[in-house]
């Protein structure tokens, strides 16, 4: 039941961090592969930004507004002034993909939700280029009759028209639904259309917290 008193028909689940091990863990073979530290890399993206229009070029190549090749490029340029040379950053995705590893708990904690009669939606912000890569990571298309991915439609996390694009693929109101993720703003949005809202910080908190919406 809903805080409303409604019932829960379908689930919205991000894919990084929920049906995946923590994102962390790819920053840091990132840190290893290439010697540049995280520290670095968030400063030189908020360069990037004040040389450009104010915006994180991160979110922009997750709309698909810019390509994998462009985003990195603006990363080695604002790279270059903090290290004193511009780094190849060879491999970004394939290093990033490999140090994740598929989340089980939370994956089998959507097939029980699927096999309850909910509809199963994934929501995620995500790279175009990216989608070979994380979609051999768990079984898609047998658990999610959509997927929402920020790189193809154009909008993201916590940007209210995804979410509106959720609603209409999956043919129901925010209140029949419940969505689950990692970021605290990406919750608080859903929430404010009327969304149910899991938070996930551990695998264990968020079963018992899905469970208890659904029960
Ligand atoms: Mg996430």
């Amino acid at each position: 039941m809903t805080e409303d008193g409604g019932t829960i028909e379908a689930v919205v689940s991000d894919f990084g961090g929920v049906l995946t091990t923590p994102l962390m863990n790819s920053f840091l073979a990132l840190q290893d592969a290439h010697g540049v530290s995280a520290e670095h890399f968030g400063e030189a993206m908020r360069a990037a930004a004040e040389a450009g229009d104010g915006e994180n070029p991160l979110f922009k190549l997750e709309r698909g507004d810019i390509k994998e090749a462009e985003y990195l490029e603006i990363l080695r340029e604002h790279l270059e002034p903090l290290l004193g040379h511009r780094p190849e950053l060879h491999r970004f995705r394939e290093i990033f993909f490999e140090a994740l590893d598929p989340n089980e708990p939370m994956i089998e904690l959507m097939r029980e939700c699927k096999a309850s009669g909910r509809r199963m939606a994934m929501l995620t912000n995500n790279v175009q280029e990216w989608e070979p890569l994380w979609r051999t990571m768990l079984p898609v298309d047998e658990i999610f009759e959509t997927v929402i991915d920020s790189g193809f439609v154009g909008y993201r996390k916590p940007e209210r028209q995804i979410y509106e694009i959720t609603l209409e693929r999956i043919g129901l109101p925010a209140s029949a639904c419940l969505f689950v993720d990692d970021m605290e703003l990406n919750c608080e949005a859903a929430r404010e259309l009327g969304f149910a809202a899991v938070q996930y910080r551990d695998a264990e908190q968020a079963i018992a917290e899905v469970r208890a919406a659904l029960a």
